[in-house]
């Protein structure tokens, strides 16, 4: 409790470059939203890197889904604007059906020695399931698991995906992860100050929440049951990992 005490976990000033994974346009905001709003307002450099284009999102546009492409970008670069993130990377991945392939990691792998993030934030790949009511989507654990190998071996080691070598990447190595999701997270963000956008931000992904009526409530319930471990107001929580 001494570190709640403090407001939540500050990141040091020599933690520049954050990049975000996630698989879907709207996961980012649903979850770590408010510690990326935070940590844009500190003037640091947060990057999206979003793996599938969200295709799948609702069933009207099905069977092609084409049509919900376009409007779910546009929805993630609002979203994102509002958080203060500058850089959205979209993969183009196909919604619903992803696996942690050797493709997607070397993707990953790319996008993070381009970013070159001193922090990774992305998902838990090892939780199958939440309390009693959500099975955790296939997506969020395949891009999650990718993600951790990405960073690890992958984007610090030269010899791993060499054709990256030829096309001007070399290996670049993360300092700290960020796991959101995590069923024992160890850090608690303080988004006292952000959650409002956080919202915002949710409410820009209209295709997905509607006019949604819901957003805050949802929202600030989580962000309340999270500050309630760290003796915070609102907050997000992590499981953090410190690279040796
Ligand atoms: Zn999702």
């Amino acid at each position: 409790m001494a570190r709640a005490a403090a407001g939540g976990h500050a990141l040091g000033a020599s933690l520049r470059r954050i990049l975000c994974i996630s698989a879907h346009p709207d996961d980012n905001e649903f979850t770590i939203a408010g510690s990326v709003a935070r940590w844009a307002r500190e003037g640091r450099d947060v990057g999206f890197c979003l793996v599938t284009t969200g295709g799948a999102g609702v069933n009207e546009h099905t069977p092609s889904n084409e049509g919900l492409i376009p409007i779910r970008e546009k929805e993630t670069r609002a979203a994102a604007k509002i958080l203060g993130v500058k850089d959205v990377i979209l993969l183009g991945y196909a919604d619903g059906t992803l696996e942690p392939t050797l493709a997607m990691r070397r993707d990953l792998t790319r996008a993070i020695r381009r970013f070159r993030p001193d922090i990774v934030v992305c998902g838990d790949p090892t939780v199958r399931y939440y309390g009693n009511e959500y099975l955790n989507h296939p997506d969020h654990r395949a891009v999650a698991s990718a993600a951790l190998d990405a960073v690890f071996p992958s984007s610090e080691t030269n010899a791993i995906f060499p054709e990256l070598l030829a096309e001007g990447l070399p290996a670049h190595k993360v300092k700290q992860v960020f796991i959101s999701g995590s069923l024992q997270p160890d850090v608690f963000v303080d988004i006292s100050r952000t959650l409002r956008l956080k919202c915002r931000a949710l409410r820009a992904h209209r295709s997905q929440v509607g006019k949604g009526e819901w957003v805050d409530q949802l929202l600030t319930a989580w962000a309340v049951r999270d500050g309630k471990k760290a003796g915070l107001r609102h907050a997000e929580a992590f499981k953090r990992m410190v690279l040796g």
